[in-house]
């Protein structure tokens, strides 16, 4: 062994360098760490996350004409439409049921329905305790989910 890595050894040179580039990165512009929920990343343009039953943004009325093709384009079969004749005759739509532990987000749902009521949107907190609450009703879908905002 040559002198100079006994010195190397006894003087810790190595555990130095490393300590000094570990410390290196604890300046605050060298954090790579994402620091969420304090600061909530970007996801992808074209990322699909929790769905979302869209209401007409001026009367409120949910953009929905029950007409059930979301149900039937998912291969999951999770969705479950509920609907009513109204005294036109007309569809109305009562109750919307959708089983998140289930979906496998691929948006068959979304492309089939002909007015953009269904819509998978980028939001990505829906975790969840139980698996009942991963079946989202009417209500749930058009409020979208509330997860709690973190701040300094
Ligand atoms: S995203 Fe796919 S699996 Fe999920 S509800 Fe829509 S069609 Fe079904
Ligand atoms: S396809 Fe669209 S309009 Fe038809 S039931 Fe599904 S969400 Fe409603």
């Amino acid at each position: 062994m040559s002198w100079n890595v006994i010195l190397r050894r006894i003087f810790l040179v190595d555990l130095i360098k490393g300590l000094r580039l570990t410390f290196s990165y604890q300046r605050p512009g060298a954090v790579y760490t994402e620091q969420y929920p304090l600061e909530r990343p970007p996801v992808a343009e074209r990322y699909r996350g929790a769905p979302r039953l869209n209401n007409h943004p001026e009367t409120g009325e949910t953009l929905c004409i029950a007409c059930n093709l979301c149900a039937l384009a998912c291969p999951e079969n999770l969705i479950v439409v509920g609907w009513a004749r109204t005294e036109d005759r007309k569809k109305r739509l009562t109750t919307f049921t959708y089983d998140l532990s289930r979906c496998m987000f691929c948006g068959l749902c979304e492309d089939a329905c002909p007015v953009d009521a269904l819509e998978l949107t980028q939001d990505f907190e829906i975790a969840t305790y139980t698996r009942e609450g991963l079946i989202w009703d009417r209500q749930a879908l058009e409020e979208g989910p509330q997860p709690t905002r973190y701040s300094r």
